[in-house]
């Protein structure tokens, strides 16, 4: 059994709307077995001396692509699937630098990559994963080239194709929602509205029939798990969350409207902003086409609105970063740009204990309390008041616990007493 003892440490919970001074925190195993005003003793424990420092729940992300290793999705580039791996290795090491102990992939990731870090063989977060985003022929997640009408595209050859997997119709919707979730899926993507990377569809879209959507919903559901959908307009948000879809992502053009029904059908939002933002910035440079970088320019203008327009109906929201390759050093950068409409801590809650309660783990994610899993990090100043210190990680954070072990740790130590 090991033991760490975290002194004097100014809590966030992921609950309270303050930090609270002059706290110890138990670690015992993987688990945080106590917290207290009054202090902690244990003699077989190590213990680090926090100074009064501001102590986090470990981050959760709800949306990235681990093998998102390139912008150019669509060039149906040839990269096999050991290549793509690989790469993905520093991004992934990458996220758990920046305080994210937690990371939900979208599209792409798949089991192996998550028990590669659950065993150890990775350094990373922990990863949920939904395989392949599905999408209809000519969706969002469609990236063949118009001359080529194959579907039999070999998943194993072509990294890029192992974002999508293609669906038409409600049988075909059954069988690949079971089978994803029999190769051990923790939850469904689906495609339901047209997207900024796709060369040939429109934003405007609505994919997939209410019969297709609602199928992969019951079957998610028959196994305990549920689906996100990518969507954007009004129109599709309604489409997807009448169907019973759980998390709508980026959702950058909803109304009041549409947002009052994701909060009353007990839905979130999962906003991406710092997507466009980055991607607008380097776009052209990296072979974006102007009809993409159009769409782009649409949607960033769009979202900071958003914020406001989903606060206000009272839909939750969690957090996202949607981050493709070269732009995947920018994630933290989310808090600075969320922070121009929103106050720190409802930010930090949906980084930590909303993001939770979109991965089925309330309770054992995203909070410092007894009983939860030990994910903590440690920011120097207080993020509560300046929420862009967690933007500049590199800086501030000065401790990352992941599963109850010190992950980084600059912080005075001490041996058992
Ligand atoms: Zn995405």
């Amino acid at each position: 059994m090991a033991a760490t003892l975290l002194k004097n440490c100014r809590v966030f919970d992921g609950y309270g709307d303050e930090a609270v001074p002059g706290q110890d925190i138990l670690v015992v195993d993987n688990r945080i077995e106590e917290v207290s005003q009054s202090p902690i003793r244990d003699n077989a424990a190590t213990i680090v001396d926090v100074g009064g420092r501001t102590v986090l729940p470990g981050l959760i992300d709800a949306h990235v692509h681990v093998f998102a290793i390139s912008l150019s999705a669509s060039r149906n580039e040839t990269v096999p699937l050991t290549l793509m791996t690989a790469r993905a290795v520093p991004r992934i090491k990458a996220m758990l630098d920046r305080g994210f102990t937690s990371v939900r992939d979208v599209a792409g990731g798949d089991v192996g990559i998550r028990d590669a870090i659950a065993q150890g063989w990775i350094p990373g977060p922990r990863l949920f994963v939904g395989g392949p985003g599905l999408t209809q022929t000519g969706g969002h997640g469609d990236h063949r080239r118009r001359t080529d009408s194959r579907y039999d595209i070999d998943y194993n050859a072509n990294a890029f194709v192992f974002f999508s997997r293609i669906v038409d119709g409600p049988d075909e919707m059954r069988r690949v929602v079971r089978d994803e979730l029999r190769k051990g899926a923790d939850h469904i993507k689906i495609m339901a509205s047209g997207g900024v990377g796709s060369p040939s569809d429109a934003l405007e879209n609505v994919q997939f029939s209410s019969e297709e959507l609602q199928v992969a919903v019951r079957e998610a559901a028959a196994k305990g798990k549920y689906v996100c959908a990518h969507t954007y307009t009004s129109e599709a948000i309604r489409h997807a969350v009448e169907a019973g879809i759980r998390t709508v992502e980026h959702a950058n053009f909803i109304d009041s409207a549409t947002a009052a029904l994701v909060a009353e059908r007990d839905a979130f939002v999962v906003p991406t902003l710092v997507c466009y933002e980055v991607t607008a910035q380097h776009g052209t440079k990296l072979g974006l086409t102007p009809y993409v970088m159009e769409k782009l320019d649409g949607v960033n203008k769009a979202g900071i609105a958003m914020l406001d327009i989903c606060r206000r109906a009272g839909a939750r929201m969690g957090f996202g970063t949607d981050l493709m390759g070269e732009m995947e050093y920018a994630q933290s950068y989310e808090f600075t740009i969320r922070g121009r409409a929103e106050r720190p801590v409802d930010i930090l809650r949906s980084a930590t204990t909303v993001n939770a309660q979109i991965l089925q783990q309330s309770g054992q994610l995203g909070e410092i309390r007894p009983g939860a899993l030990a994910d903590i990090i440690v920011c120097d100043g207080d993020p509560l008041r300046d929420i862009t210190l967690l933007s500049d990680p590199a800086k501030n954070l000065r401790m990352i616990m992941k599963d109850g072990a010190l992950y980084r740790n600059e912080l005075p130590v001490s041996a058992v007493a």
